[in-house]
């Protein structure tokens, strides 16, 4: 195909963000980590490799994912603790933090709450960075690894993927059918996975994981929430998923409480303030 003869000065204009982030209001980290100083272990989840399980964290509690045995990479999935219908929202959570997030940064809600649901206070992976491939660690780009893929590249039946796994893990926490729990699984936070788009093809690359035993991600929860976390069949993700052959590793969920008066000034956010109109006028019946 032959290029316009401005192909070079088109190609050349400058990007521009789509969604400048400097009017999202700022999470109080000093206010957390002080709260954060003498919180208390109030559960423990250790998740088996290929498997995952359910926890809760209330608003103001803290929950921390680490590594333990060996590299292993986690599939996380939030919703509101008393409303399934709220939930992470991958897409738009990458639109206003990048393509993975980090300490400061938040994992948003779906349409119509929109508002941050948990908010990452701590990264012992932070000093990655952004890598010469153009990789980083924790990823909201990438989906999980489902066996409806697997069965339209590969075929046959794999039973351990994340979305099984979460699908599971939600399906014995609430008691919900298990084809009814799996509507409710989504694209997650992809927890010490390195990953990133290739230069040269735009594709969705991932790479062994820089995680130790000992490295922990920990975040705030913002509102009441019940979280699911799947142990992924690729373990470090270095080579493959959605199978048996790669080295699984289980990973640790621990939920701390803080101590009473510690969050004094800080509120859990509201959902959403856009009306709901939608250009329509008010909704009849509507309540708040
Ligand atoms: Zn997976």
């Amino acid at each position: 195909m032959t290029q316009p003869p401005d192909a070079e000065a088109r190609r050349a204009v400058s990007p521009v963000i789509c969604y400048p982030n400097e009017t999202l209001a700022t999470p109080d980290l000093a206010l957390y980590a002080k709260a954060r100083a003498d919180a208390v272990k109030v559960a423990e989840l250790r998740v088996a490799p290929r498997d995952a399980g359910c926890f809760r964290a209330p608003a103001g509690h803290f929950f921390r994912i680490t590594s333990v045995e060996g590299p292993q990479v986690g599939d996380l999935n939030l919703w509101a603790a008393e409303d399934l219908d709220e939930r992470f929202y991958s897409g738009k959570t990458r639109a206003l933090h990048g393509t993975h997030i980090t300490r400061g940064e938040r994992m948003w809600s779906s349409f119509p709450y929109l508002r941050p649901m948990a908010t990452v206070v701590e990264d012992t992976l932070e000093w990655y960075g952004i890598d010469a491939f153009g990789g980083s660690v924790h990823d909201v780009i990438g989906t999980r690894c489902d066996p409806y893929t697997h069965n339209l590249l590969a075929g046959g039946q794999y039973h351990h993927c994340c979305h099984s796994n979460l699908t599971r893990a939600l399906a014995d926490e609430t008691g919900l059918p298990l084809h009814e729990a799996e509507r409710h699984v989504h694209d997650v936070l992809n927890v010490f996975m390195c990953t990133g788009f290739t230069r040269d093809t735009g594709q969705y690359f991932m790479k062994a994981s820089p995680v130790c035993p000992g490295d922990y991600l920990e975040f705030f929860a913002e509102i009441d929430l019940l979280g699911a976390l799947s142990a992924c069949p690729g373990g470090d993700c270095s080579a493959q998923h959605s199978s048996d052959v790669a080295v699984c590793h289980p990973l640790l969920v621990e939920v701390f409480a803080p101590a009473p008066g510690a969050l004094d000034g800080w509120s859990s956010p509201a959902p959403n303030g856009y009306d709901r109109t939608h250009g329509r006028g008010p909704i009849a019946g509507r309540a708040g």
